[in-house]
């Protein structure tokens, strides 16, 4: 039984799409602004042995369903797992609420869209206007066309984590030593040495959202850089904030989420145990960690991404939907590139010259 959720306007029965200026569902057509319902449920943490479980119960295999648009007719196929699309023939906006019930974890908060696509052109070219190396006339391009707005599946973990260290502490010290120069004369020279001392401790430390992204449309090392996005500002999920955006259910891959959260936690309890064990420098750190109370929550965030072509080259970059920061590579001027190292060039020369 597919599910598919369609908002139409009370005034005028166009669509509804849920709008990041207003943040409630608003009708493009007749502009009347139509709030959504606040739920006052809190999105809790849910403990990681649920989400364990479904580590050994992956999805099956996805299946193509057929949407008839309730507005011009057109049979659309479209793959279960799409959580919102909109009719290839007239533009309707569709969300359908099974691609996220087919999956053994669904979102349990979301930040809606705070960032308008218009506004994402000037951001865009305040960005672009930064580099100095940037192309001047890639300053020129408009990327509205390419921009998609999408909701990405996220996962935060949580953990409090107790962990025994040890390691060799190193103390610097200085002796004055002789020796003799090429030219047989004997010479004096301050030495570091290090003293090394055995030191070991307890540290104990809660881990709060270690967000990780769990999509297959953009990596986490991508995403990461627009980060950070205030999760203060998680609202209960709700299909209507999907109205009128793309969004993405997680990958089946959850395990390598979990485990790089893991590493995460595991390097930022490495770094804080060195700076306790170290005096000077510090070596031979080992460390057994514990993991207690460990949970998590599933959400989507808002991210715009663009995908250009310029000079037959390919060139990405994202923005954070909630604050506007902006990521991404933009094309190197080889006219510019060119100049400076000529001008260094000259300038060698021109030392080597008055030499
Ligand atoms: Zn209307
Ligand atoms: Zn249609």
């Amino acid at each position: 039984m597919q599910n598919f959720l369609e908002y139409p306007c009370p005034n005028c029965s166009a669509e509804l799409n849920f709008d990041p200026i207003v943040k409630d569902l608003k009708c493009n057509h007749c502009n009347s602004v139509i709030p959504i319902e606040k739920k006052l449920e809190t999105i809790k943490e849910k403990d990681i042995s649920g989400f364990l479980s479904t580590l050994v119960n992956p999805r099956k295999d996805i299946e193509i369903i057929l949407y008839a648009c309730s507005k011009c007719g057109k049979e659309n196929e479209i793959k279960e797992n799409t959580p919102s699309f909109e009719c290839i023939n007239c533009g309707n906006n569709v969300v359908n609420s099974t691609a996220f019930q087919l999956q053994p974890i669904n979102p349990s908060g979301l930040i809606p869209f705070s960032i308008s696509k218009n506004e994402i052109q000037a951001l865009f070219q305040n960005w672009v206007n930064k580099g100095f190396w940037t192309s001047d006339d890639f300053r020129k391009i408009s990327v509205l066309d390419n921009l998609r707005g999408i909701y990405v599946p996220f996962w935060t973990f949580d953990a409090q984590t107790e962990t025994q260290w040890s390691g060799q502490a190193g103390e610097y010290y200085y002796k004055t030593e002789t020796y003799t120069d090429s030219e047989g004369n004997s010479k004096e020279e301050k030495v570091q040495h290090t003293r090394w001392h055995y030191r070991s401790g307890h540290y104990s430390k809660f881990f709060n959202d270690i967000l990780i992204c769990g999509s297959d449309e953009i990596s986490h090392s991508e995403v990461s850089k627009i980060f950070p996005f205030n999760l203060d500002e998680l609202v209960p999920f709700d299909y209507k904030y999907l109205t009128g955006w793309e969004s993405d259910t997680y990958s089946p891959e959850i395990k390598k989420c979990y485990d790089l959260s893991k590493s995460i936690i595991n390097e930022k309890i490495y770094r804080e145990c060195g700076n306790l064990c170290k005096i000077d420098t510090y070596t031979d750190l080992s460390l057994v960690t514990a993991f207690e109370n460990e949970s998590y929550k599933h959400i989507l965030l808002p991210v715009w991404i663009c995908t250009y072509v310029y000079k037959n080259k390919k060139y990405n970059f994202s923005i954070n939907g909630q604050n506007g920061k902006i990521d991404g590579n933009k094309p190197i001027s080889s006219t510019k590139v060119g100049l400076v190292i000529l001008l260094v060039v000259v300038l060698l020369v021109a030392i080597l010259f008055l030499l």
